[in-house]
């Protein structure tokens, strides 16, 4: 029979009753170091007595009110995000799946609106991934996510993820925009060099297309940038953002040049729910914290003391680990065992990863995590890696 909740997750056997910082708590009390964050979603960790506060008085006063109206808070954070990146105007979503089907539609719009209604091509990169809507399963367009729910939306183009040189004679007259993940998440926490972000910009401006960025794991300060493609001194037409943005509420935001998005006029989208006070209280104060110089240099400081130690842990378990990669918090281990097992034998020592293509754990801890925290994790990978040898 099948389960009342729909079996489309394979779920580890635990469950959490609360949350504490970096912390999450079984029922019988049992404590988990968190090096997962709900997928880089409890950016400043679970609870956090901020985020707490601003949602709670938020929810005292007015929960939902439609984009019928004007919402103060939704203005506060647009106006907050347009001051701290490239663009001039913001959409707020409340996931990364809706904030991939605007960047999709907004990149045709603009082409339509100028008199090129054929250029609505987007390419795409092999192992990216955009989101589980029927546009973003066609964008990354893998088999695993796409197989039998044809047809797939046409109009995206796939290329290897390495082969700069297949890019530019894949720019036609039908070409729209390049879709990229500065770093890639899903695909096993791969960042794209900053001199190929460069490139892709570069090849953009050359042929007149949007270059649109998914940064929807790796923004918000997980980098230890505000948002990744900041490393690389560039700047996108179009940018995703979900998970971190929201702390934990769902929230996402379509980010963009005043040019990219002169197609999306009044009418042309929307969302009931996309920007609503309570998401928006709690971004604004997300922002507020993430969004210092301060803050972001500990997440890079903090970044290089955890990837020292895995360094360490990687020699010290050859025979499990390969290869650290990755930016910021947001780190990849390559194991040399299946990554599930790997995975499975942290569980066994109370810390949480989380599995990634490619064979990857990914680290994607609070951007709060302590120091004696990192030590902790390291501590219990350790046990977990030396009881794969046994
Ligand atoms: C998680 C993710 C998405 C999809 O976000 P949802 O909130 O799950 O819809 C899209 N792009 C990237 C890079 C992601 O990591």
């Amino acid at each position: 029979m099948i389960p009342s909740v729909l079996p489309t997750y394979s779920r580890a056997p635990l469950s959490f009753v609360k949350g504490e910082g970096s912390w999450l708590v079984e029922a019988d009390g049992r404590r988990f170091l968190d090096l997962g964050a709900g997928i880089a979603v409890n950016a400043l960790g679970h609870a956090h007595p901020a985020l707490v506060a601003a949602l709670t008085e938020q929810a005292n006063a007015l929960w939902h009110t439609s984009n019928l109206y004007q919402i103060p808070q939704q203005q506060a954070l647009a106006d907050r995000l347009v001051a701290a990146s490239f663009a001039d105007t913001v959409f707020f979503t409340n996931s990364g799946t809706e904030s991939c089907e605007l960047a999709v539609k907004m990149a045709r719009k603009h082409f339509f609106e100028e008199g090129q209604p054929d250029r609505v091509e987007i390419i795409t990169f092999a192992g990216s991934f955009h989101g589980r809507s029927s546009a973003g399963i066609a964008a990354a367009g893998s088999e695993k996510m796409t197989r039998g729910f044809g047809p797939m939306l046409p109009g995206f183009v796939h290329l290897d993820w390495a082969d700069h040189d297949a890019i530019e004679p894949a720019i036609t007259d039908k070409t729209a925009a390049i879709l990229v993940e500065p770093v890639q998440g899903e695909g096993g926490i791969r960042p794209l060099p900053d001199q190929c972000l460069k490139g892709l910009r570069d090849l953009c401006d050359r042929h007149g297309i949007l270059l649109i960025l998914d940064e929807v794991q790796c923004g918000v300060g997980r980098t230890g940038r505000l948002f990744a493609h900041e490393w690389a001194g560039i700047d996108p037409d179009i940018m995703m953002v979900a998970k971190g943005i929201g702390g934990g509420f769902p929230l996402g935001a379509v980010l963009a040049t005043e040019d990219a998005a002169s197609g999306m006029v009044a009418g042309t989208h929307g969302s009931t729910y996309g920007g609503n006070p309570l998401g928006c209280a709690v971004g604004c104060k997300v922002l507020d914290i993430i969004d210092t110089p301060e803050f972001l240099a500990e997440v890079t400081r903090k970044s290089g003391l955890l990837r020292q130690k895995l360094e360490g842990l990687v020699a010290a378990h050859p025979d499990v680990f390969a290869e650290i990669r990755g930016v910021g918090l947001m780190l990849g281990v390559i194991c040399r065992v299946p990554c599930a097992d790997v995975v499975a034998a942290g569980y066994a020592q109370n810390v949480l990863t989380v599995p990634a293509a490619d064979n990857v754990i990914r680290l994607l801890p609070p951007l709060t995590i302590t120091d004696a925290e990192i030590d902790d994790a390291i501590a219990r990978l350790d046990r977990a890696a030396a009881s794969l040898k046994s």
